[in-house]
């Protein structure tokens, strides 16, 4: 297949520069908008403020609409894989416009864009290549969303749930509305029957709990917080059948340890990569650095080299490295984090940031004593405990103890310690002197334990089993 260039994907992303996207809800055998559609509002990039377009809310009648619509795809496998794989070449064809959107509503820089819309047609091309005729449970699947990767997870959903047989009704996160509607607007061009896609976007306060307490719902997959999770899982517990399959995805206190042995420039530059790559808003980013004491100082000074070399600005443009956050409140909630913690002289270092749009500053705060993140924080901001090298084995009870476990990375050559600590971790996802930063579909499954998740991991060889059969619950979410 042929890889644009940095050229090749300028020109094509240039034309849409001044573009406004109108978008809605997608509903099967949709007459026109329903009276008590509100009109539509205004989405804004998150770099600096300029329209983006126009985004209208599913409306209670769209909601029912779409709920009696749905409709198990019955194609034959071989067919529903062949038109997922068409989606996936619509997906590629249509970069220029992607990528656009993904810069102007998401705030994403073209390396990121790039990566996610790689990550969009793994997925599809992998579970396609997946899609069975055994579908003993196939039935509605509601796919909920975040804004954070808005075009890779909710086409990862969304392709599996149909590779799988199911109708979907997919409610994107509220903040990224547009990309989720291109998408499902290439799966439908590319032959997905409109009765077996549909889209509903709307707040999840709203759309999202109305379509968790519906009991024409037979499943839920949902990637976001672990609040969230933990909010739709009781709304299904009341108002769903027994055993209805939630396929969570959620949050993570993601820590790395850093011990006297490392590669110096290595592991700081898998720090960077992990705690400041699309300004901390991954949810696989590294939020607490634990480093050895005695080392600590020359590696820290090494890495606030490295953040003053990063490049924050507008996405759309190609020099920036690093975008905003995605809204105002997303920058308040880590500000006030920030501030707290200059407040008690533990501020190490920040870097400077646009003034225009919701940019943060990437940071580095530290933690006394052998402590654990409390809450995600999901931006910019690295925490860092200094250890002894004999508390190692109290760092990993603290990092454990969290009860969270999506991701965990080692920086050491000492192999013995390589075995101890991956196998005292629990964490999804474990990056051994390397970037702590998702995972290659098909060949790298991703997904947490304890509170990140449910699991099966995605893109991996037992997602797909999830979305064809009744679950048993998981006891954290
Ligand atoms: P969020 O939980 O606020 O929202 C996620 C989705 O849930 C949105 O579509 C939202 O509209 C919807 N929603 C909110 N309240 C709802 C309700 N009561 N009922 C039904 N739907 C509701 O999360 P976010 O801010 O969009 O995303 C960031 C979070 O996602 C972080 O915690 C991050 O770690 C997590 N995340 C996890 C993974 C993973 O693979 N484990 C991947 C990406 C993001």
């Amino acid at each position: 297949r042929h890889r644009p260039t940095l050229e090749e994907i300028d020109a094509a992303r240039t034309p849409f520069a001044d573009s406004l996207w109108e978008a809605g809800p997608l509903v099967a055998a949709d007459t026109g908008a329903p009276a008590d559609r509100a009109p539509a509002q205004e989405v804004v990039s998150p770099a600096t403020g300029a329209p983006v377009g126009h985004i209208a809310s599913a409306s209670p009648t769209d909601i029912a609409n779409a709920l009696s619509a749905a409709t198990p795809w019955d194609a034959p496998a071989a067919d529903r894989a062949e038109v997922l794989k068409r989606a996936a070449d619509l997906y590629e064809e249509n970069f220029g416009e992607i990528f656009a959107l993904l810069a102007r509503e998401a705030g994403k820089t073209l390396p990121d864009a790039v990566a996610e819309l790689r990550e969009a047609v793994d997925f599809l091309r992998y579970y396609a290549n997946g899609a069975s005729d055994d579908r003993p449970a196939a039935g509605r699947f509601l796919c909920i969303s975040p804004w954070n990767f808005p075009l890779a997870i909710f086409t990862g959903q969304i392709s599996a749930a149909l590779a799988a047989g199911n109708a979907v009704i997919a409610k994107p996160a509220e903040q990224t509305p547009l990309i989720a509607h291109l998408g499902v607007s290439l799966m439908l061009k590319a032959g997905v029957p409109a009765t077996a896609l549909q889209l509903l976007p709307g707040d999840g306060a709203s759309v999202g709990a109305a379509l968790t307490a519906s009991d024409r719902i037979d499943g839920v997959a949902f990637t976001g917080s672990t609040e969230t999770a933990k909010r739709i899982r009781a709304s299904m517990a009341e108002h769903m059948a027994p055993g209805a399959p939630l396929i969570a995805e959620t949050g993570g206190l993601n820590a790395m340890i850093v011990d006297s042995t490392a590669l110096p420039e290595q592991a700081v530059q898998a720090i960077v990569e992990s705690a400041f790559q699309s300004a901390g808003q991954r949810c696989s980013a590294l939020r607490c650095l634990y480093v050895q004491d005695d080392i600590a100082d020359d590696f820290l000074k090494m890495l606030k080299g490295a953040m003053d070399a990063l490049r924050p600005g507008d996405p759309w443009a190609l020099s920036s490295d690093l975008g905003p956050v995605i809204d105002a409140d997303a920058r308040t909630g880590i500000l006030d984090h920030v501030a707290k913690a200059e407040m008690d002289g533990r501020l190490v270092h920040r870097i400077p940031v646009p003034n225009e749009g919701h940019f943060v500053g990437p940071c580095i705060v530290s933690i006394p004593g052998i402590a654990a993140l409390e809450r995600e924080i999901f931006g910019p901001v690295l925490h860092v405990v200094r250890f002894k090298a004999s508390e190692i084995d109290a760092v990993i009870e603290a990092v454990n103890a969290t009860g969270y476990g999506l991701t965990f990375g080692l920086q050491t050559r000492i192999d013995d310690r390589v075995q101890h600590v991956t196998e005292a971790i629990e964490a999804g996802n474990v990056y051994v002197n390397r970037n702590q930063i998702g995972a290659i579909v098909g060949s790298q499954p991703f997904g947490g334990e304890g509170l990140s998740g449910t699991g099966p991991k995605a893109g991996g060889p037992f997602y797909l089993t999830r979305f064809k059969a009744p679950l048993e619950r998981d006891a954290r979410i």
